[in-house]
């Protein structure tokens, strides 16, 4: 359908201007260029990384210079699009695949284009994100969803495709046992991508016992509270046998630590936490017995995984989304967010 502005309503986004200073206001509607469509945006999740950039205004190298529109998890459905789109027609429901890469470089055409250097993503500085209610988006990057999942469930296969590519890089298959540190979204994420995969067996810690509590009503069949004060760590210390794959989700030196001494030899540790530059590893432990140490960024290729694991689960995702707000409540859903004994897992705002 040719693009035509005026049958739309205003656009209304939320507009990080400084740490701290997010504003709902009117916001333009991008031109829709060959390739793209143009989205009326039905689900939007919080971010740890949403939160960060309200928090800081950047996220290491990238630095919020100009208002930015925050959110990268969403859904919605398609109401115009450009010239050369073949996949998607006016209507149908999808899931926002956020990075959108050159598609020319060595990366992309090897598959591995979240490596890409020259990767678009919602927002991340200068690119603007979804939290709006009108986008436009790479057509390529939108994937349909099956008429049974929800607008939810579509913006939940972001941090899921998180979950799966952390999977496919330690080479989690059936029989797999599975150590994963962090409960929080992405860690539930990859428990969900790693029983999906056929894993043996499956252990997560946190120091937040209620998100351990949900992560057994999904499958953890194991769960260590590594609080100081629980006896958790020691737990797991001295729990046999080792594990094949470890996958931190937390970012913290200790969890990293604990990822390496609790791997067998030949196993695999994957690095999904964003923490601190440095780290003090024990990288003799690790080179002696032959442990590869795997790095995580984003996602490639993980939508149709995300789709098929979400449709065919009994997950409700009511386990994993505990709140929802609409734009204007935008900052509220941020203050609960950043509030760590809110309860709260993943928070949906529906433009
Ligand atoms: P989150 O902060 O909600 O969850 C982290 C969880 O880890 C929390 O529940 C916290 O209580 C727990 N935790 C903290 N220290 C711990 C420790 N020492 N041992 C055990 N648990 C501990 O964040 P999230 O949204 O789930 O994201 C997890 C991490 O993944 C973050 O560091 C985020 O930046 C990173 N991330 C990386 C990628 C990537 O592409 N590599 C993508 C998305 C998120
Ligand atoms: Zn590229």
């Amino acid at each position: 359908m040719p693009y035509n502005p005026t049958m739309l309503k205003k656009n209304f986004g939320a507009v990080l201007h400084k740490p701290r200073d997010l504003r709902i206001m009117e916001i333009p509607i991008t031109e829709v260029d060959y390739g793209e469509v143009l989205l009326e945006v039905r689900s939007v999740g919080i971010c740890a990384s949403d939160v960060h950039y309200f928090q800081h205004g950047s996220i290491g190298k990238y630095v919020i210079k100009e208002p930015m529109v925050l959110g990268h998890e969403a859904s919605g459905v398609v109401i115009a699009y450009g010239d050369g789109v073949t996949n998607v027609n006016v209507g149908d429901r999808i899931a926002v695949e956020p990075g959108v890469p050159c598609r020319f470089c060595s990366l992309c055409k090897s598959g591995r284009y979240n490596l890409c250097k020259d990767v678009r993503f919602l927002a991340t500085p200068p690119v603007n994100g979804a939290l709006c209610k009108y986008l436009v988006h790479a057509a390529e990057f939108c994937h349909k969803l099956p008429d049974d999942l929800s607008f939810d469930e579509g913006a939940l296969m972001e941090p899921l495709s998180v979950g799966i590519h952390a999977c496919r890089r330690g080479k989690v298959s059936r029989g797999t046992k599975v150590l994963i540190m962090g409960a929080g979204p992405i860690g539930l994420a990859t428990l969900l991508a790693a029983k999906h995969s056929g894993a043996g067996m499956v252990a997560i810690t946190d120091v937040r016992q209620e998100r351990l509590e949900v992560s057994k009503t999904i499958g953890a069949d194991i769960t260590f509270n590594v609080d100081s004060g629980m006896r958790g760590a020691t737990e797991l210390l001295s729990y046999s046998p080792l594990f094949d794959v470890a996958i931190d989700c937390t970012g913290a030196e200790s969890a990293i630590r604990t990822s390496i001494k609790k791997v067998r030899a030949g196993g695999a540790v994957v690095f999904v936490g964003m923490g601190g530059d440095d780290m003090n590893l024990p990288i003799l432990d690790a080179s002696t017995r032959e442990i590869d140490l795997l790095g995580v960024f984003r996602y490639a290729n993980t939508y149709p995984e995300a789709c098929e694991l979400l449709a065919n689960s009994e997950l409700d995702p009511k386990t994993l989304i505990t709140h929802y707000f609409t734009l204007q409540e935008t900052n509220e859903a941020f203050s609960l967010a950043e509030n760590k004994g809110s309860g709260a897992i993943k928070i949906i705002i529906n433009p």
